[in-house]
């Protein structure tokens, strides 16, 4: 694979260009490299491609903070720049130019690709539970689909008697030009409903309970979507069904929380478990885990539990448990108990004097954050 341009530099904007800035460099570049008015121009195709994989990731508030993070190298779903097919591009128009392609009225009639429309996106947020995210998880959903309905019959589309375009005489400095745009009664399909059932909307759809199947991978995280081709809403008159839309939602888990793909829990133990040592159990999310305390463990030691944290998305690693060792003071005390404390003090073992094995908090985190 050839190394990808910045999508920044292809649109020619700035890093912090508004989305609005974004839409009309791409705009401009669409029109200058549209196939239709570069018939056979490899490079114009390439060029228009480049362009509209840029527009679809920086014109998406999510992908774009992704893209500003990662660059090409997206975590999950295999990076960025899969590359996206004519259909896809001529898709993204109607969010562009306003609802209908401009290219059938530049050019007229004559080269308007008749495409049938895709079906809308339905998006929907999942909750998942730590446990669900480290193991991934298979889910059934209920969504409300728009399907297309049974017992709908058609007829010619008057607006238009069944072109599926307007054609209009237009004066300009250049002289009258004709002018052909998508019929709006019909969208262009020539066809308009003619009976429709109760519940059933003008084009044809109708919302339907559907329960899918949705397969999580291990490792997702909060923030992240996962899209499902073709379990959107179905396509008025034939089209594709548009995509199935899942945005990730991490619950708290009560006792570890996440840091990538290491998970940290603080342990409290006691003074005197913390000096004497001990067997203590800690939760993970693969069940509790025993683990050792030895004698004279200091508070702030952290304890890595290797390969005990999350898978990462993309399968290449998996994250450890950090254990963070706080030594619990008591805050009250019997008379006993204020008695035999009074004659530690003494000690001279009660001294601190840490040696070159009770490393420093700045050392720790060094370690921490390695
Ligand atoms: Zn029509």
């Amino acid at each position: 694979m050839s190394a990808k341009r910045d999508y920044y530099d292809v649109l020619g904007v700035s890093r912090s260009a508004t989305p609005e800035e974004i839409k009309k460099a791409y705009r401009k570049i669409a029109i200058q490299y549209h196939p239709d008015k570069n018939p056979g121009n490899k490079e114009a195709e390439e060029k228009f491609k480049e362009a509209a994989e840029a527009y679809e990731v920086l014109s998406n508030p999510e992908k774009r903070e992704q893209y500003d993070r990662f660059g090409h190298a997206r975590p999950g779903n295999g990076g960025f720049g899969g590359g996206m097919n004519m259909e896809d591009i001529f898709s993204q128009f109607g969010d562009i130019f306003g609802g209908s392609n401009p290219f059938e009225s530049f050019f007229g009639g004559g080269s308007t690709r008749r495409r049938a429309r895709k079906g809308s996106n339905l998006r929907i947020k999942l909750k998942l539970t730590l446990e669900e995210i480290a193991n991934g998880v298979e889910k059934k959903i209920k969504v409300n689909r728009l399907v297309r309905a049974e017992g709908v019959t058609f007829k010619t589309c008057s607006t238009c008697q069944g072109t599926g375009q307007m054609k209009r005489v237009v004066n300009t400095m250049l002289g009258q030009m004709v002018s052909a745009t998508t019929c709006p009664a019909c969208n262009g399909s020539g066809q308009v409903i003619d009976r429709r059932p109760p519940g059933v909307d003008s084009s044809g759809l109708v919302s339907k309970e559907e329960v899918i199947t949705v397969r999580i991978p291990p490792g997702v995280a909060d923030g992240m979507q996962l899209s499902m081709t073709g379990k959107g809403n179905e396509a008025p008159g034939g089209g594709q069904p548009g995509d199935l839309l899942i945005l990730v939602e991490e619950q708290e888990d009560k006792f570890l929380k996440r840091d990538g793909n290491n998970l940290i829990y603080d342990l409290y133990l006691n003074f005197a478990d913390a000096a004497l040592g001990t067997t203590v159990e800690v939760p993970s999310v693969g069940g509790k885990v025993k683990i050792k305390i030895e004698p004279g463990t200091q508070s702030g030691k952290i304890l890595r539990l290797r390969g005990k944290g999350l898978r990462d998305v993309n399968g290449y690693e998996t994250g450890d448990q950090l254990i963070h060792v706080n030594v619990w003071t008591p805050k009250k005390l019997t008379a006993e108990e204020r008695a035999i404390l009074e004659k530690l003090r003494q000690s001279p073992n009660f001294e601190p004097h840490p040696d070159s094995g009770d490393r420093s908090f700045f050392e720790r985190m060094k370690e921490f954050f390695q």
